[in-house]
């Protein structure tokens, strides 16, 4: 039966992709990239954050519901031209601060696997104009489930600056912030390399799940 059936299955799918084309990333109706409401979920409400070595990171949205959804859609399922609704989050959490923008690197293999770099596309949809100063020195172990302090010794030594950056004011940017581990390890690389790290900027933070420091 599975002979007969897989091929018939094939077509079905194939056929309701060109039915329906797209889906909102946000609620899945039909149709429509993002729908009006889920846009109207994505207007920035900043929130700020302290981490571990008094790096301040401010955040455009919560990461939930419809924010989540469509950071997700961009990030797993290719879809890139999200970016542009996701960008004014991410303006809002870099206000008018001064500071070139240097977001978090993408490791090789997530860009084999993407593509795209996710936190300079979104910088860019922020209006910035981002500098590649940082890469990934040592592969580290997936984030998620690791507890805060083995987020920290996973990260700690992974990235490096790409130049010397004495005295150049910098703001780190990336998508979403959880612990913060990446964007303090991003913040050490930087001050190793000379900069004056002023802040960080994510699209979303994570409610706090993490007891603070
Ligand atoms: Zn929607």
């Amino acid at each position: 039966m599975g002979e007969v059936w897989m091929p018939v299955r094939a077509a079905c799918a194939q056929a309701l992709a060109l039915a329906f084309p797209v889906a909102c990333a946000g609620c899945g109706v039909l149709d429509v990239a993002l729908c009006d409401a889920c846009r109207a979920m994505l207007r920035p409400q900043v929130t700020t954050r302290a981490l571990a070595d008094g790096l301040v990171v401010r955040s455009g949205l919560p990461f939930d519901g419809v924010p989540a959804r469509v950071l997700r859609a961009l990030k797993e399922e290719g879809r890139t031209s999200l970016a542009r609704a996701l960008g004014p989050a991410l303006a809002a959490a870099l206000g008018d601060g001064r500071g070139v923008v240097v977001p978090v690197p993408t490791s090789r293999a997530a860009m084999r696997r993407r593509g795209y770099r996710v936190a300079e596309l979104l910088a860019r949809r922020a209006g910035a104009r981002p500098l590649r100063a940082l890469r990934v020195v040592r592969t580290t172990a997936d984030q998620r489930g690791l507890s805060r302090t083995a987020r920290t010794d996973n990260v700690t030594g992974s990235l490096r600056a790409t130049r010397r950056l004495d005295g150049l004011e910098v703001i780190v940017v990336d998508d979403v912030v959880t612990t913060g581990a990446t964007l303090v390890e991003a913040a050490r690389a930087l001050r190793a390399a000379g900069a004056q790290v002023r802040a960080a900027a994510t699209v979303a933070a994570t409610p706090r799940r993490f007891p603070e420091w």
